[in-house]
């Protein structure tokens, strides 16, 4: 049996309940089905800075790195703040750190859970890039000024390739699994330079890749599209903002946040928590939703059995998200999905419902294994 080292980094807010709330899932497929996690434990914050200044170094996230993934939970605080007015959190600095060129969040209509558009067919996966376009230039220098500021949009060539390598990976590997296999790039090429050369590697990668299928639409159109015809989507990939964006529409379309998982991967890195930051709107109330963090907790072990060819880590990865389906199909639900269940009562129904180990049920799991296929 393979033993895995998972650096936990529970963060802020509502971060630290959904990563209880995974970790409590963890441990019991630990018991159940033999799994072996050691975890560390790495308590950097957006509090922790405002109590002691403290932030996360690169030697800090040398050693995270050694891991062989994080568990994120979330991490900032709208009052605390850099010295140039931006939220504190680590997550920009691990990005770019490991190299996190691609968030992946699966973005699927669950059974059960009341959707907000019409169709009834919501199974994709959006692709969103994390180490440059809208963010790429949060590291320049700027002079301070109250008259007027500005963000830096750069695109290249070597980061696109890698993140359509992926796309297109992706869509035949969910192919696999019952999905139609089909990239769709959302760009802005006849506005912005840089989506100009976005636009252009998409069409050499498509081309190398012609057994997947693509389309292109303006992010504009394809925004609305996600609204008006969200079943013609299978994997979406896109700009590091328009990506910010457009998976919390899709978030949106099918419950929300509270069940929303996403990955931040590189092809040696993977960094594992839910597409809601630490809503401290509800923080300490015991009412988030942990499906999201769980659902990501599912996502890393998909992710590690892929890469070390591990079944049991796969199997064990099937058996979490057949316990949350069968969970959101049937309740308790939380608030935010309707119900009224708090973090503990949904975290004990998926415990309870986690199938029985000599059977893991064998479903059509549209996690995320990011392959060099
Ligand atoms: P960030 O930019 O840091 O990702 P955000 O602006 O997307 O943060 P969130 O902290 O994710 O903001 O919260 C957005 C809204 O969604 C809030 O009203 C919050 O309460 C709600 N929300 C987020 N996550 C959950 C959850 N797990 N369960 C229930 N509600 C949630």
């Amino acid at each position: 049996m393979t033993e895995y080292e998972i650096a936990v980094m529970p963060g802020d807010g509502i971060g630290i309940e959904v990563i209880d709330a995974a970790l409590t899932v963890l441990k019991e497929c630990e018991a159940r089905y033999g799994l072996k996690l050691n975890y560390t434990f790495h308590d950097f914050s957006a509090d922790l800075y405002r109590r002691t200044g403290r932030k996360i170094t690169a030697a800090d996230m040398d050693e995270i790195g050694k891991a062989d993934a994080v568990l994120f939970g979330a991490m900032g605080l709208p009052d605390v703040r850099g010295p140039e007015g931006l939220e504190l959190g680590a997550q920009v600095e691990m990005r770019a750190h490991y190299g996190l060129f691609a968030s992946l969040r699966p973005v699927r209509l669950f059974p059960g859970v009341e959707n907000a558009v019409k169709s009834q067919d919501i199974d994709m996966l959006v692709i969103r890039e994390t180490s440059e376009g809208m963010f790429a230039g949060l590291a320049d220098v700027h002079e301070p000024s109250d008259d007027s500021a500005s963000d830096r949009m750069t695109i290249t060539r070597a980061t696109c390739e890698k993140l359509f390598d992926v796309a297109f990976s992706q869509a035949r590997a969910r192919r696999e699994r019952g999905t139609p296999g089909h990239v769709t790039l959302l760009h802005k090429s006849n506005a912005l330079r840089s989506n100009v050369l976005m636009e252009k590697v998409f069409d050499e990668v498509a081309a190398k890749n012609d057994d997947v299928g693509s389309a292109k639409y303006y992010i504009d159109a394809g925004s609305m599209f996600m609204v008006t015809n969200p079943e013609r989507y299978d994997v979406i990939v896109t700009e590091n903002i328009f990506g910010d964006i457009v998976s919390e529409i899709a978030a949106g379309l099918v419950g929300g946040l509270g069940v929303a998982p996403s990955a931040d991967v590189s092809l040696t890195h993977g960094v594992f928590q839910p597409s809601h930051g630490s809503a401290p709107d509800i923080a300490g109330k015991g009412i988030a939703n942990p499906t999201a963090m769980i659902l990501s907790a599912a996502m890393m072990l998909e992710w590690l059995g892929e890469r070390r060819d591990d079944v049991l880590c796969t199997n064990v990865a099937q058996s979490i998200q057949s316990a949350v389906e069968a969970t959101l199909a049937t309740g308790p639900r939380g608030r935010d999905l309707g119900g009224t269940a708090g973090t503990q009562e949904v975290v004990d129904a998926i415990v309870s419902n986690l199938p029985a180990p000599s059977a893991p049920e064998q479903r059509d799991f549209h996690a995320v294994a990011v392959t060099n296929r």
